[in-house]
């Protein structure tokens, strides 16, 4: 499997791996989710299947309280029967051109779960490829903003954050976030 590691201070490492994010074990897992939070295909269809229907019910009572979750927000449920206590259900944007705002809504999804993951002394997070499936945001585009706002969070030595983990699903995926990873290093 492919996998790649990178410090970026002292005990605070980003992980990029290819595999499936059901199977990785994290503090909090992230799902892709949809502004309904009623579940979907992708990663959102098999994080319930994996996870089992107590994810679902949590989120028939927070969709009862709130609607509708924000494009560019996420809620936290419980993670059921996944390896994780926390599934943060991040609601990236639809892309269209890139110039309706989606740099600044993917930032916000990442940004939001990595707040939620502060406010419970979450340790170890993954995150998929938000946006880059169904949602049609170019990988290489997406890989870039997730880097980014990611590497940010772990300089910070106060974040509780300690290690991050990008699981994306198949070779393709991966090697784009390989080489946006290398790109951003080469311009530090
Ligand atoms: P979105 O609607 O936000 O685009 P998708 O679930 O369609 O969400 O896709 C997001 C990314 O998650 C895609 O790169 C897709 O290949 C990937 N993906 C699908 N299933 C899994 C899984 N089990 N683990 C990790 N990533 C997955």
């Amino acid at each position: 499997m492919n996998s790649m590691e990178w410090t970026i201070q002292a005990g605070r490492t980003v992980e990029i791996r290819e595999g499936d994010i059901t199977r990785v074990a994290a503090d909090a897992i992230v799902n892709a989710a949809n502004s309904g939070l009623v579940g979907g295909g992708g990663v959102d269809g098999a994080i319930h299947r994996a996870g089992g229907p107590s994810i679902m019910r949590e989120l028939d009572g927070i969709r009862a309280r709130i609607g509708r979750c924000p494009t560019g927000g996420a809620v936290a449920t419980a993670a059921g029967a996944l390896p994780a206590k926390y599934v943060f259900h991040a609601v990236g944007p639809v892309y269209r051109d890139g110039a309706h705002g989606e740099p600044e809504l993917l930032a916000s999804c990442y940004r939001k779960c990595l707040r939620l993951a502060e406010e419970r002394g979450v340790r170890t997070i993954s995150f998929p490829a938000i946006s880059a499936g169904i949602y049609g945001y170019p990988i290489r585009d997406a890989a870039a903003v997730a880097l980014r706002e990611v590497a940010a969070h772990l300089g910070n030595p106060a974040n509780s954050v300690e290690r991050a983990i990008f699981v994306l699903f198949g070779d393709s995926a991966f090697e784009a976030y390989l080489a946006v990873w290398r790109t951003l290093r080469a311009a530090k």
